[in-house]
C-alpha cells in the first residue's frame, strides 16, 4: 500500500482523527483507504484504540458491514479509522489486489483480446486507466497501443479517398494507361497513414510534456508515465472508421478521453485542479495536433 502521490509506504500510518482526511506522512496528499483493493483476509485493520484486528471480506478485501463497534473496546469503527497492516510484514506486496491495464498484462489472453478490452476501455471509460497503471512505465508498449489504433483509425478514415480516387482513374478512361496513376495514389496513401501513425506520438509527447510539468510541483506524473496515460486513452481514434467526419470525431473522442483520463489522475484533488489537469492536457494535445499538421502537409 503506497501513496499514489510518493510512493511512501502507508502500512501502520496512525489513524486520522474521526472526521479528518487521511494523509500521507511524506507529501501530505489525502487518501482514503477505499482507494486501494486488497486480497482479502490478507491486511489487518486494527482499532485504533485497542489494536483489535478485523479482516476485510468484500471483493476488494474491505471491511463488510462498513461500521461497526470494535469488539475489544466498544468504539465506533470504519476501515477509514482503522490502522492498516498487512497480514505478514514480510510480505506487504501480496497484501494488495492487482488490476493491471489488460493490454499490459492480460494473463493468458491473446495480444488482440488484451487491444480490444484495452480500447474499450479508454473509449468509454479513460479514467480508469491511470490507476491500472500501477507498475514501472513501459513508453514502448503504450507507443504500440496507440500507433495500432492510428492504423486502425487511418486504414478506416482513408477508405473513402481510396475509392474517389479509383472511381476517378476508372472514370478517366480504365486502369490500362493509369495503372502509374494509381500506383501513385496508393503509395501516397500509405505514406500519409505512415506519416500519421508515426505523428501520432506527437500529441502524446506533448500532452506528456504538459502533464509531467504540471504534476512536477506535487512529485507527480513524471514524463513517461503521463506519456503512457495520453497513449491508453487513445481507443477514441477508432471512431476514425466510420464513414466521412469519422477522421476528424476519433482525434477529438481522443482529447476527450485524453482529458478525462488526466483529471482522474488528480481524482483526490479539488474540482479546480482536476479542469486545470484536463485544459492542460487539451491544449498539449492541440499543440500535438498542429505538428501533426506541420508534418503532413510537408509531405
Ligand atoms: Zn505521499
Ligand atoms: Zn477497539
Amino acid at each position: 500500500m503506497r501513496c499514489k502521490n510518493c510512493e511512501h509506504v502507508l502500512w501502520n500510518q496512525p489513524a486520522p482523527a474521526a472526521g479528518e482526511q487521511r494523509l500521507c506522512s511524506e507529501c501530505g496528499e489525502a487518501y482514503r483507504v477505499a482507494d486501494f483493493s486488497f486480497e482479502r483476509g490478507k491486511v489487518r485493520f486494527c482499532c485504533p484504540d485497542c489494536d483489535t484486528a478485523y479482516y476485510g471480506t468484500s471483493a476488494q478485501g474491505h471491511l463488510e458491514p462498513a461500521e461497526f463497534d470494535c469488539v475489544g473496546c466498544g468504539r465506533h469503527l470504519s476501515m477509514e479509522l482503522c490502522v492498516l497492516r498487512p497480514h505478514d510484514e514480510r510480505r506487504e506486496a501480496d497484501a494488495m489486489q492487482r488490476v493491471d491495464l489488460p493490454w499490459i498484462v492480460g494473463r493468458g489472453d491473446g495480444r488482440f483480446r488484451r487491444w480490444y478490452t484495452t480500447a474499450a476501455l479508454s473509449l468509454t471509460n479513460s479514467g480508469r486507466i491511470a490507476p491500472m497503471l500501477g507498475r514501472a512505465p513501459q513508453p514502448l508498449r503504450a507507443a504500440g497501443f496507440l500507433a495500432i489504433n492510428a492504423t486502425v483509425a487511418c486504414a478506416g478514415a482513408a477508405v473513402p479517398y481510396l475509392l474517389f480516387v479509383l472511381i476517378g482513374v476508372g472514370a478517366g478512361g480504365g486502369l490500362g494507361g493509369d495503372a502509374m496513376a494509381v500506383v501513385l495514389a496508393i503509395a501516397a496513401y500509405l505514406t500519409i497513414v505512415a506519416a500519421l501513425v508515426v505523428g501520432a506520438a506527437l500529441p502524446a509527447g506533448a500532452v506528456a510534456l504538459g502533464m509531467s510539468a504540471f504534476g512536477a510541483k506535487r512529485g507527480g506524473d513524471r514524463f513517461w508515465r503521463a506519456y503512457e496515460v495520453a497513449c491508453y486513452s487513445s481507443g477514441g481514434l477508432l471512431i476514425a472508421v466510420l464513414p466521412c467526419c469519422g477522421g476528424l470525431l476519433g482525434g477529438f473522442w481522443w482529447m476527450v478521453q485524453c482529458a478525462q483520463a488526466f483529471a482522474a489522475v488528480y481524482a483526490s484533488e479539488g474540482a479546480r485542479f482536476r479542469i486545470a489537469a484536463a485544459a492542460l492536457s487539451v491544449v498539449g494535445f492541440v499543440v500535438g495536433v498542429g505538428l501533426v499538421g506541420i508534418l503532413v502537409s510537408a509531405l
